[in-house]
């Protein structure tokens, strides 16, 4: 269904855009002045339907709308299900709001230490360092701020946060993100790099950036040597689509890798993108081709206006289940549920554990066989235990 090898999906060219010289293509600034902001402008390339059109007109003053030329050619305009289309053009289901929606769902502003600095667990903490991204993801679980389309006048104090962090020697692991961090110059990407890395007890640092995927021309070489000058430095990107993966994408990745960056891979589960086991799995494995590790998937947070895009958590352990053992184990990211008031990031794993006991467990592999592996009892030797499969029982694949 999604040949890898097909070199169609790899490499896409300008597009719309084939007219505007290769040079300004490339310039990331260029890719920032001409994205996409409003339903006019999104009407000169394509029709909408009556539900983006909807979208368009009301959604916004939750989330502004804004689509790089380059993430807008990812679209397929002849089709309304484009998976790469419902990421980025609001509907009108947005509007909406349920019982279970709220507009902080994990409950950052509750652990919020100084402006833009999230301290929730013990040894790391989450650095906003703007409120700016290339494009928006209709399902922003930070569309609060994101954008400021709701007066939030998000402010970030970097010397506030920097001293926070400089006092804190329990803080190991700075995660930078935003918006975008991406979003930021060089001058100012080396500049907060460079305070962090003075601090002794920062181990290391990690951004979060859709930037690579949204706007891969943003990875020069230069922005490489600062990566490798202030290392070491990891770099979540956040790819939910096959079709994300382009040539732009992959050379990007390369950059990073090159300057000696670790790359992993944020997805979100959403309804109609990638809730099926063909489009995970082709994900997965283009993004290993990338030199991408994915990291986690993201049952998707409970934000105002997102029961659309929302997929069942059920299917999110189907998949997972669908993909162990069956593939790769590095393609495979971790299931998580980012907890609602602030309880954090909570694994969710299919069950392989059918039993403890005082003697054994008995687990599940695969394929549905049941094994059984013995306790370490240190005072008393075993006398004879049956290691290995049970009697070839096999169980179905029950979900919790
Ligand atoms: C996700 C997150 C982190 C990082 O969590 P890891 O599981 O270490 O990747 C840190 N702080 C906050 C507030 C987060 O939401």
């Amino acid at each position: 269904m999604f040949p890898n090898d097909r070199l169609e999906f790899w490499f896409r060219g300008q597009g719309l855009w084939a007219h505007v010289p290769q040079d300004k293509w490339k310039n990331w600034r260029w890719q920032i002045q001409n994205r996409l902001t409003s339903l006019e402008q999104l009407q000169e390339f394509m029709s909408l339907t009556p539900d983006e059109l909807q979208g368009c007109t009301h959604a916004r003053s939750k989330l502004s709308l804004a689509i790089t030329p380059y993430f807008f050619n990812l679209i397929d305009r002849e089709n309304p299900d484009c998976p790469i289309r419902k990421q980025v053009i609001p509907r009108g289901d947005e509007a909406l709001t349920f019982p279970e929606e709220m507009l902080d769902p994990v409950g950052e502003e509750g652990a919020m230490v100084a402006p833009g600095l999230v301290h929730r667990y013990p040894d790391r903490v989450l650095f906003l360092v703007t409120d700016r991204c290339a494009s928006y993801c209709r399902y922003c679980t930070r569309s609060r701020l994101v954008s400021n389309a709701q007066d939030y006048n998000f402010q970030p104090q970097y010397q506030a946060a920097l001293e926070y962090i400089e006092n804190h020697t329990e803080v190991r692991d700075v995660l930078l993100s935003g918006g975008d961090p991406l979003m930021l110059n060089d001058v100012k990407i080396d500049y907060l790099l460079g305070r962090l890395r003075a601090i002794p007890h920062v181990e290391f640092i990690r951004i979060g950036s859709r930037i690579p995927v949204f706007m891969p021309q943003r990875i020069t070489p230069e922005l490489g040597d600062i990566f490798k000058k202030h290392g070491p430095i990891w770099l979540s990107i956040h790819v939910n689509h096959p079709h994300e993966c382009t040539q732009e994408l992959k050379e990007a990745c390369d950059i990073l890798a090159f300057s000696g960056v670790p790359i992993g891979n944020q997805s979100v589960l959403l309804d109609g993108v990638n809730d099926n086991v063909d489009t995970m799995k082709s994900l997965i494995h283009r993004l290993l081709i990338m030199r991408v590790r994915p990291y986690y998937l993201y049952q998707c947070d409970l934000i105002t206006g997102s029961r659309h895009l929302r997929a069942d958590v059920k299917k999110g352990i189907e998949l997972i289940q669908a993909l162990r053992g069956h593939t790769t184990g590095y393609a495979i990211p971790q299931f998580v549920i980012d907890a609602p008031d602030g309880g954090g990031k909570i694994p969710i794993n299919p069950e392989y554990v059918k039993s403890i006991t005082e003697e054994e467990i008995i687990m599940r592999n695969y394929e549905g066989f049941e094994y059984r592996y013995p306790r370490v009892k240190k005072a008393t030797p075993h006398t004879s235990f049956q290691t290995g499969n049970i009697a070839s029982v096999k169980t179905t694949c029950e979900c919790r």
